[in-house]
């Protein structure tokens, strides 16, 4: 089945009910949206796009993102989103990996694009419009590709992760079983990238034949957000954790409760408790917690929003430092089935996971064994089947043969008044092996490393507190916020003093 469809559906049954909008402008009803999507398919074909293949979307948020999405699919070609921040030369490799045969994107980006020596054609989806033959998507199997999910590479090229129509309907229905209900007063707001995560959630929301509300500024603005969501009512919004963090000092600044805000979705990264426990207290049971990562999109556990605010419940504290329980639409296992409270990789299984990376079978194998897929997380679960977190496999610092899990020095570290951001890495020493260095973020003076020192030992193992402290202006972030950690353990001197 063609993903699309759904968007057929909901304009035969709902023609007139508003769809887009763009700020509190609105755009298009569902009528207008899927003539529109239609109308760019018919563009693609009359351009030679035949059925699978590769549709690059190089744009900035905007109402035209969601019809080009949508025209792909209708169309049967699988959409290559590419986060509008990237260097042209990064979205350059992008377009040649992936093959693509027509580029949709803005005339900024076409300009930067040009003279790149690409087979690639550069197109505004303004200029891709014919009237469409047929009044259906291209028919598509289960396991056709509908999405090229190029990841954000925090170490090394990026990779095409292979989603197919079936993921895409799978993680869309789990998402109405396990994460949030969405009804079509509902109001998704995209305020993250829509080439990454945010771009998924238009499915459920199409689904249930909610609006769509792209900002006028087409980046995260908290103010611009709140008004939204005042504006709208019913607010939804899938947020990185800076995001909501930034989201909650804003409202507390200007005393805005968050009026309108229904859903904030967060995850894609670790969320502090420090952050998480303020956004409750200022937007009250509104935040549910996602983990899930391009491989096996949007959700493989979630968090709910009831788990999150629940300050009653005696195991609170613990479920909020959880990524929540798995989804109903896959199999979870540590390791290779390790028992609750023990470490290990994070592996998963079911309709949610990809069939592997595109024209890359050595990375393929590395991390798809016997259907499993290896996350390259490590967590563990608890009795009741909630999974903690812990790193990412190649961020565990092994110290004088210990583990050290840099977000738990993290998260204490943050708990410091004079620390705003925290990251934490391994430095080689030859007395340990590895040894724990953080490099700081102040929130005004310079915090005194001593200080740090005696904060970390009230709270923390002493082989986990950091050996040297790095004061920095700012931490280095890929193009989804994400910190860089390699760029970090650059930055350091080979081997520490031992
Ligand atoms: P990406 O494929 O770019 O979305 O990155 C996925 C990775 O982000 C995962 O493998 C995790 O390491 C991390 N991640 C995703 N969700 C969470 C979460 N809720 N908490 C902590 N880390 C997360």
């Amino acid at each position: 089945m063609n993903i699309a469809l759904w968007l057929l559906r909901m304009a035969q049954v709902q023609t007139n009910r508003a769809a887009v909008f763009h700020g509190h402008c609105p755009v298009a009803d569902y009528g207008g949206f899927h003539t529109r999507a239609a109308q760019i398919a018919a563009g693609l074909k009359a351009r030679g796009t035949k059925p699978g293949d590769r549709v690059a979307l190089f744009m900035d948020n905007n109402p035209d993102y969601l019809m080009a999405l949508f025209g792909c699919w209708y169309a049967g070609a699988v959409a290559v989103p590419i986060n509008a921040r990237l260097h042209a030369k990064e979205a350059a490799w992008i377009l040649e990996d992936a093959g693509a045969r027509i580029c949709l994107t803005s005339a900024a980006q076409m300009a930067a694009l040009e003279g790149g020596g690409m087979t690639c054609r550069m197109l505004a989806p303004s200029d891709v419009s014919s009237t469409p033959v047929h009044d259906a998507p291209t028919r598509r199997a289960p396991d056709d590709l509908a999405w090229l999910f190029y990841t954000s590479g925090t170490t090394g090229r990026p990779k095409g992760v292979q989603i197919t129509h079936r993921m895409l309907a799978a993680m869309t229905l789990s998402y109405l079983s396990d994460v949030d209900e969405v009804t079509a007063g509902d109001a998704t707001i995209y305020a993250a990238p829509m080439s990454h995560g945010a771009g998924l959630y238009s499915l459920v929301h199409v689904l249930r034949g909610a609006r769509h509300v792209v900002p006028v500024s087409g980046r995260f603005d908290p103010g611009e957000i709140l008004d939204l969501a005042a504006h709208f009512g019913r607010g939804h919004l899938f947020a990185a954790p800076t995001m909501v963090k930034r989201l909650t000092a804003h409202a507390r600044a200007q005393g805005l409760p968050g009026t309108g805000l229904r859903s904030v979705i967060y995850g894609g990264g670790p969320m502090y408790l420090a952050d998480i426990t303020e956004a409750v207290e200022q937007f009250g049971p509104v935040l549910i917690q996602i983990y899930g990562q391009g491989e096996a999109p949007m959700a493989i556990t979630a968090l709910s929003r009831a788990d999150v605010a629940d300050r009653a419940h005696p195991r609170w504290r613990d479920r909020l430092g959880s990524v929540g329980r798995a989804q109903s639409m896959v199999e979870l296992r540590i390791g290779d089935g390790l028992p609750p409270g023990e470490m290990g990789e994070i592996m998963v299984r079911g309709d949610l996971v990809m069939p592997g990376y595109w024209q890359n079978a050595a990375a393929t194998s590395q991390t798809l064994r016997d259907g499993w897929l290896r996350t390259g997380d490590i967590g563990r679960l608890d009795a009741d089947g909630y999974l903690t977190l812990m790193d990412r496999s190649k961020d565990m610092i092994v110290s004088g043969g210990q583990n050290i899990y840099p977000r738990e020095v993290e998260d204490v570290l943050l708990r410091h008044p004079g620390v705003a951001q925290a990251s934490v890495v391994g430095r080689a020493s030859d007395a340990w092996g590895e040894e724990v260095v953080a490099f700081v973020v102040a929130t005004g003076d310079p915090p005194d490393p001593a200080d740090l020192d005696v904060h970390c030992l009230s709270q923390m193992a002493r082989f986990k507190r950091p050996k040297a402290y790095i004061l920095v202006g700012d931490l280095p972030r890929n193009a989804y916020g994400k910190v860089l950690k390699s760029e970090l353990r650059a930055r350091l001197p080979q081997t520490g003093p031992g």
